[in-house]
């Protein structure tokens, strides 16, 4: 079994931005928390249990520039944004941030290559830190995953007790950039492989939603919600966008993605002013069956990684997995 020393990691820090690679790290804001690029490895923040922001905007910017246009003489030059080329490394991901990537991996490789989202990922390497316990709405257990799954990591450093980690390296890049740190990964005897984690019981997400989808429960449940769209835009693997041209002048501009969300009411509204989902409780629905329906039918895994972001920012106390549940349970 391969360990690292928990004293050692800002060590480990350095020798990433020694190699001339980006750092990104989670890190308390004054208002908020989220994984951000950093210089200084004790401005990371590895107490947290979550950041608010997830490690999405890394990958899928909540508003990036994805051509830009001119108009002269000979007619509209189109010019494209340049796409990252500097290798990063994400170091202290949680899993259930790790694994939203290889959710939201194959929905941007699906029927079109995402130039933009395939090149972040390809030039970055994901250390995550397993949780050595659940938090208030941690849900991972509930979609399969656990707090030391490996899903979309590059290397998973597990807590073990005395302050360290056991370096389990997952994937060819995790192994690359494991040597940058030499002689701080010490082989050590399986015996000190004492997990701090509690053992949990993982559950299968739930089956046949697509059952239930003309279910009056929906209607009941989902009542109060407001369509702020809070719960989308926090959620790691909500991944809906609008197109939008933006014109700096007359003969200029550009064209822009940003993250847009199911509970918003123009959403699915169409240029002729009907709307295919014209009640709030439509478009909550719409959201959960998406995650726990559609999605698994088409990729063979459910968009949720039961981060608990949206429990836990919702300002309505809506609870993604309490409707899940009652909506499954009625007859
Ligand atoms: S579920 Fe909550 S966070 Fe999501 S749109 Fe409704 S009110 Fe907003
Ligand atoms: S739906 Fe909620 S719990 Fe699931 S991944 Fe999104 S924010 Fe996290």
């Amino acid at each position: 079994m391969k360990i690292i020393e928990k004293k050692d990691i800002p060590d480990l820090m350095r020798a990433i931005k020694s190699a001339g690679k980006i750092l990104i790290a989670p890190i308390k804001e004054e208002r908020t928390s989220r994984y951000a690029i950093i210089d200084d490895p004790s401005k990371a923040a590895f107490d947290l249990q979550l950041t608010r922001m997830s490690l999405k905007e890394h990958f899928f910017p909540p508003t990036e520039c994805i051509l830009e246009y001119q108009r002269t003489d000979d007619g509209i030059q189109i010019k494209d944004p340049p796409l990252p080329n500097k290798e990063r490394v994400v170091f202290g991901a949680r899993p259930c941030d790790a694994a939203a990537l290889s959710v939201m991996d194959k929905v941007f490789t699906w029927d079109y290559n995402d130039s933009f989202y395939l090149a972040r990922r390809e030039k970055t390497t994901i250390v995550t830190i397993g949780c050595e316990k659940l938090g208030p709405a941690c849900h991972c257990l509930d979609v399969g995953l656990s707090p030391n799954a490996r899903d979309g990591s590059d290397i998973l450093l597990i807590p073990l007790e005395g302050e360290k980690y056991e370096v389990d390296i997952v994937t060819d890049k995790g192994k690359k950039l494991a040597e940058l740190w030499g002689d701080k990964i010490r082989d050590v005897s399986d015996s000190e492989r004492k997990i701090l984690t509690p053992k949990y019981e993982t559950k299968k997400p739930p089956e046949d939603l697509d059952k239930k989808f003309e279910s009056a429960a929906w209607a009941e449940l989902t009542r109060k919600c407001l369509g702020c769209g809070v719960c989308a835009y926090l959620c790691p693997t909500c991944h809906c966008f609008d197109i939008v041209d933006e014109q700096d002048g007359i003969t200029s501009g550009e064209r822009r993605r940003n993250w847009d969300v199911c509970a918003f009411n123009m959403f699915t509204k169409h240029g002729g002013g009907h709307n295919p989902r014209p009640e709030q409780w439509q478009r909550y629905r719409q959201r959960v069956m998406h995650k726990f329906d559609y999605y698994p039918e088409r990729f063979d895994c459910v968009a949720c990684v039961g981060c608990g972001r949206c429990i836990l920012s919702c300002p309505v106390g809506m609870d993604i997995f309490d409707v899940l549940e009652k909506v499954i349970s009625v007859e």
